[in-house]
């Protein structure tokens, strides 16, 4: 099957978050089963042109305003099987994208232009695929910023030669990101106005990218069953979850795996030994380094509590670090464990944080971003929390378990498709579990995984065993991707 990703993140090269890790980890693993996949992302300021090959001749891409012309880039996505090899493309256009940020800048969160960059970079997908002589079976489009890429299809694009037979996939990958915008903005897709209803675009008199885009995808998902169910409720459906509940035959969820290359407690070279489920003296030297690296007393018997987070709302840091209220201070002020937490975010949150780790010697934090000192976390931490409001899917709780270390979750989305809550009688599960996010439901269930590091341990260990001894390959979701990609071809 030919296979196009159009897509504002693809690692390595453009990432703020799961996005850019999930289209080349489901990229790579679909050539893997055979398939034949290109991507293509804009060419951001910090991409280096320099190591990509430049296509002969500019690129014209019609918009609302004219022809803009731009250059493309490629290279191969590093980890391509070599038979196989996956080309990824770069739309660069100096007025659009020569800029700091893929979205927006700390001083400009949300470019003003965003559904112009977005809307021309969804158009030039075509463009691309013409003049690489390449008809794609699927054009998947992710999130808000490719969601034009059905919209175009069904609306155009289709009339034209090149995608006779191309059917349109769009995943959801966070609902809570639409791409909403003054209609101000429409003239510049080239679309008339009459599509403005039939696509979907109309939002309280706004223009809603992502909502047109799930209105004219052959075929739609979201990153985890669980979170597919939940978007079609009022409560975690964004105010989409009419237009998903009428999707509904064409709307599933296929759980992300992991790069299971790069996570991998037996061949981490970020972490200071390496370890698996049969020889685990690794993971006790990595909780000395991680204990040393954070400045904490270097003691075995204590449990350590990690946390990798962007510390924004969706992560549940309100109920944890909210001033006042959140129960970051009261767990670690009643409890003997260690808690450790590396993130960044919202400004309250951050100053919270350096506030709680100046008044308590078992809290202590890292406000950067840091790819080594995530690996040495989930390696050296006991327990890993996740409080999450909401998580599409969730890398860190598998992250976790993969290496031994017990998530302490909420009931949501990912985390719930993947995470089995303690079972005080049988000793089972693989996790922590709680259902409503509030304070005191956060301190009672890290208070009730201390207990039983400390009670139970027999379970401790098995649940460490259990969860080491899953798998979160990407193969197994792949092939569920080709399914829906099947079947949006059957349509
Ligand atoms: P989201 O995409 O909503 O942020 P995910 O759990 O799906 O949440 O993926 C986030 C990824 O980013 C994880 O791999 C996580 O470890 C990583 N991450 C988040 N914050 C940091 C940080 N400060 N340092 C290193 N890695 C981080």
């Amino acid at each position: 099957m030919k296979i196009m990703m159009a897509s504002s993140e693809a690692a390595p090269f453009a990432k703020t978050g799961g996005l850019a890790d999930t289209v080349s980890s489901l990229s790579l693993a679909l050539a893997n089963l055979g398939h034949e996949v290109k991507i293509v992302i804009p060419r951001y300021y910090n991409i280096d042109r320099e190591p990509l090959e430049q296509l002969e001749g500019p690129l014209g891409v019609g918009t609302g305003g004219g022809e803009e012309w731009c250059a493309v880039y490629k290279t191969s996505l590093p980890g391509s099987p070599g038979k196989n090899t996956i080309e990824i493309f770069f739309v660069d256009h100096e007025k659009f994208f020569g800029r700091d940020g893929i979205y927006g800048t700390p001083a400009e969160p949300d470019f003003l232009d965003n559904p112009r960059r977005f809307s021309f970079f969804c158009r030039s997908v075509f463009q691309l695929c013409r003049k690489l002589r390449w008809e794609p079976d699927i054009l998947h489009a992710h999130d808000w910023p490719g969601a034009l890429v059905p919209v175009f299809l069904k609306f155009g694009e289709k009339y034209f030669p090149g995608f006779d037979n191309t059917k349109s996939v769009l995943t959801i990958h966070n609902l809570g990101y639409q791409g909403i915008y003054s209609k101000d903005n429409y003239w510049f897709t080239s679309l008339n106005w009459d599509v403005f209803g039939a696509a979907g675009f109309e939002d309280w008199n706004m223009m809603n990218l992502l909502k047109a885009g799930i209105c004219c995808a052959d075929k739609l998902n979201t990153v985890s069953r669980r979170y597919a169910e939940e978007t079609r409720t009022q409560s975690q459906g964004f105010r989409l979850d009419g237009v998903l509940r009428y999707r509904s035959e064409d709307y599933q969820g296929i759980l992300n795996g992991i790069d299971t290359e790069l996570w991998n407690p037996a061949r981490d070279k970020f972490i200071p030994a390496p370890y698996s489920s049969k020889n685990m003296a690794g993971k006790a030297k990595a909780k000395e380094a991680l204990q040393k690296e954070f400045g904490l007393s270097g003691r075995a018997d204590v449990p350590v509590v990690g946390m990798i987070s962007r510390l924004v709302d969706q992560k549940g840091v309100g109920e944890l670090f909210g001033p006042g209220y959140g129960s970051a201070f009261s767990i670690c002020r009643d409890m003997d464990l260690q808690f450790v937490i590396l993130g960044t975010g919202e400004n309250w949150c951050e100053n919270e944080i350096r506030s709680l780790s100046s008044r308590l010697s078992n809290f202590k934090a890292k406000i950067a971003y840091s790819e080594e000192l995530s690996h040495l976390i989930e390696a050296g931490s006991d327990f890993f929390l996740m409080p999450s409001r909401y998580e599409p899917s969730g890398l860190n709780q598998m992250y976790s378990m993969v290496y031994g270390t017990l998530p302490i979750v909420r009931n949501t989305g990912g985390l719930a498709d993947t995470v089995q809550n303690y079972n005080q009688d049988s000793g089972g599960g693989t996790g922590f579990m709680f259902d409503d996010l509030n304070p005191s439901a956060i301190y009672n269930t890290v208070g009730w995984a201390v207990w039983a590091y400390y009670n139970r341990r027999d379970d401790i260990e098995g649940m460490r065993i259990r969860g080491m001894n899953q798998s979160f390959s990407w193969e197994i979701s792949a092939k569920k991707y080709i399914a829906m990609y099947e079947a949006a071809l059957a349509t």
